[in-house]
């Protein structure tokens, strides 16, 4: 039997206005500034002390190897920090204030924290590295709203974060994963294939990079916005995990990063604005809800029967739609909390009335909400997006059966910045 929440979906579906991006989208970017990399070849990325290799065509060759031996600072948790300073022999103080000068203030260099004493700061300054990825390129989209920055992490892989307003919030998409291994067969991350996982560190300091773009903003910024949707808060609030990569294959660092990311006296970006999207990674699921993390968890499903998911997620073969569905129950279960489920709509292949109530039905005992994506193009994949009125006609249907949804804006795609466009060509 159809529950009825059609007015419920009727209003979601109004929030998520524009569906399109505006009308004066033109195919290219309006602006590309590039950005002089910052040198920082000398250092290491991230995790325990280690002697790093450049790997890889076209870099420095074995004589030019770099040995260095400094952890990257964005790696530590506040506690972790404490720890090491008092090892030290150090006061704990100099742990707080360090923490205060690089998450409130955004100071990268020990040198601007007069407030450290210098036997500290260069004790300090010789086992951790505070430099942030460097900026390879930046685009802007035409839509004004969206800009994409490539990084190049220190051992030359590159990932790509995306920095997007909305009215009265900034959300960051960053990457987990230099590039994916799961191949869905619409994502460009997957078309490009698997680089490596990223380090905690470097998950946050794409959120830091873009709250130190926000920043200048802050001190000149008129407080009375313009335009609505024009401007938007200085200070990151949003942060989806669902960039380039699989979070829950990369699932401790992305915790660590999480962690670190929700600190009440660092970036303090509350758990309930951080999102995390998962293909489906089953074992994943489960970890999440017993270990009770408090981030909310969106799950791609796409498809309504298992044969025509795996078409789209060959990931569905290992994980099949009735164990996820079973992983999803026993999460909702256990967190008392819904469940996102994202649908990527293709026109004529999973956007039919027949497949909405086939969706419908799938979730009906589920504490969910549907996010539509309208298909963003992709080199390797030559499906076409839904209208607006398929995806308006198949949120209406969810409706019937209950199920509330959202359709999503369309931003950046111009600069392929959209969900599933993220991809570097090389490292
Ligand atoms: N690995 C994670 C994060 C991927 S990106 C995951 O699979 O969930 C976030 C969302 O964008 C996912 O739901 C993904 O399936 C979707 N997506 C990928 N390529 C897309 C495309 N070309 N158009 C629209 N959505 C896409």
């Amino acid at each position: 039997m159809l529950r009825t929440a059609r007015t419920r979906s009727r209003a979601n579906a109004r929030e998520s206005t524009p569906f399109m991006t505006p009308t004066n989208q033109s195919s290219r970017p309006k602006s590309v500034v590039s950005v002089m990399p910052r040198m920082f070849s000398d250092k290491i990325p991230s995790g325990p002390r280690r002697t790093f290799v450049f790997p890889g065509p076209g870099l420095p060759p074995d004589n030019l190897r770099v040995h260095q031996d400094r952890r990257c600072f964005y790696d530590l948790t506040r506690e972790e920090l404490r720890a090491l300073v008092v090892r030290r022999n150090l006061s704990p103080v100099h742990a707080e204030r360090i923490w205060g000068y690089v998450y409130l203030e955004g100071v990268d260099r020990f040198a601007d924290m007069p407030e450290v004493p210098a036997r500290a700061s260069s004790r300090l300054e010789s086992e951790l590295d505070l430099a942030l990825p460097s900026v390879v390129h930046e685009t802007h989209s035409s839509d004004g709203f969206t800009r994409k920055y490539l990084l190049r992490l220190l051992d030359a892989h590159r990932i790509e974060t995306v920095l997007m307003r909305f009215t009265g919030r900034v959300t960051a998409c960053v990457s987990t994963q230099a590039g994916c291994a799961l191949a869905c067969v619409f994502c460009a991350t997957g078309q490009m294939g698997f680089g490596r996982n990223l380090a905690p560190g470097e998950i946050v300091a794409q959120a830091l990079h873009i709250n130190r773009v926000l920043r200048p903003q802050s001190k000149t910024q008129n407080t009375k916005p313009k335009t609505a949707g024009a401007v938007a808060p200085a200070r990151l609030r949003n942060v989806v995990l669902m960039g380039m990569g699989e979070p829950l294959h990369n699932y401790d660092a992305v915790m660590k990063a999480a962690d670190i990311l929700r600190d009440p006296h660092g970036p303090a970006i509350s758990a309930r604005r951080i999102t995390l999207s998962t293909v489906g990674v089953v074992p994943g699921i489960i970890r999440l809800a017993d270990e009770r993390r408090p981030i909310h968890l969106a799950v791609s499903l796409h498809a309504a029967t298992q044969e025509e998911r795996a078409a789209l997620v060959p990931v569905a073969k290992k994980w099949p739609l009735d164990a996820l569905l079973n992983a999803c129950r026993y999460y909702i279960e256990k967190q008392q909390r819904r469940i996102f489920f994202e649908w990527t709509l293709i026109s004529g292949r999973n956007d039919t009335p027949a497949q909405a109530h086939a969706v419908g039905r799938l979730l009906q005992d589920l504490r969910a909400q549907v996010n539509l994506i309208p298909l963003n193009p992709t080199a390797g994949y030559d499906g076409v997006p839904s209208d607006r009125t398929a995806a308006r006609r198949f949120q209406d249907i969810l409706a019937e059966h209950g199920l509330p949804s959202t359709v999503r804006q369309r931003r950046g795609i111009d600069i392929a910045a959209g969900c599933g466009q993220l991809a570097t060509a090389t490292r």
